[in-house]
């Protein structure tokens, strides 16, 4: 039975690494909604050429739509085994539009929530520092470049991105707290989430995705 991963954690817990060391165990994809509606948008159909001019807009795609793309997407034949979803669901309607699909195919749907208290949110991301030459990312707690402050590929010194200086790093938070909470309780109450907690290494929280996403197996 094919799981569909929605993994859930704000900011600085850890969700994209995460996301990826998932796909690379199990061989799922991760399949994102905003890179699909930018591949989309460049198609000459009439959905593309809609979606292009959502985009172009500002607007949001609609969920209808969103849900569309995605029933498309995992009919493909990498997402036999599982996948996992990137930037959806993230309303309530788009949730009970991935509920509908998800009990079409008789697929199971596995929602882990990676909880890493504010504080450490706030210092995880405030330590993060990337090369403003090469791009690498670095984090001076997680993963220090070898000397101080310096890139180790190309020796430039290290900047902070401008979302992860303090005011901005409380702002995505509460971005992302007023955003996502209605999804989250969407699931809680239907006793679907698994709370992982990610206030630990980055090995020790895989174990533990990988245990939940095992233990459903075969359920
Ligand atoms: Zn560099």
């Amino acid at each position: 039975m094919a799981k569909v991963i929605v993994l859930m954690g704000a900011p600085g817990a850890g969700k994209g690494t995460q996301a990826q060391l998932i796909s690379r165990r199990f061989g799922w994809p991760q399949i994102s909604t905003g890179d699909i509606l930018r591949e989309m948008a460049e198609q000459d159909t009439p959905l593309g050429r809609h979606i292009k001019g959502v985009l172009a807009s500002g607007r949001l795609v609609s969920d209808e739509i969103l849900a569309d793309i995605i029933q498309e997407r995992t009919q493909r034949d990498d997402c036999r085994g599982g996948y996992i979803l990137d930037g959806f669901p993230r309303t309530i309607h788009q949730a009970e539009l991935l509920d509908r699909l998800v009990r079409e195919r008789g697929h199971e749907l596995v929602v882990i929530n990676i909880a890493v208290a504010r504080q450490a949110l706030v210092a995880r991301l405030a330590a993060r520092r990337i090369c403003p030459r090469c791009g690498a990312v670095y984090n001076m707690h997680s993963r220090p470049p070898r000397e101080d402050e310096l890139c180790d590929r190309c020796g430039t010194p290290l900047r902070r991105r401008a979302d992860d200086h303090p005011d901005a790093i409380q702002k995505r938070l509460e971005v992302y707290q007023k955003e996502t909470a209605p999804v989250i309780e969407y699931y809680r109450q239907q006793k679907k989430v698994a709370e992982i907690d990610g206030g630990r290494s980055m090995d020790e929280v895989f174990e533990d995705l990988v245990r939940v996403i095992e233990e459903k197996n075969g359920r």
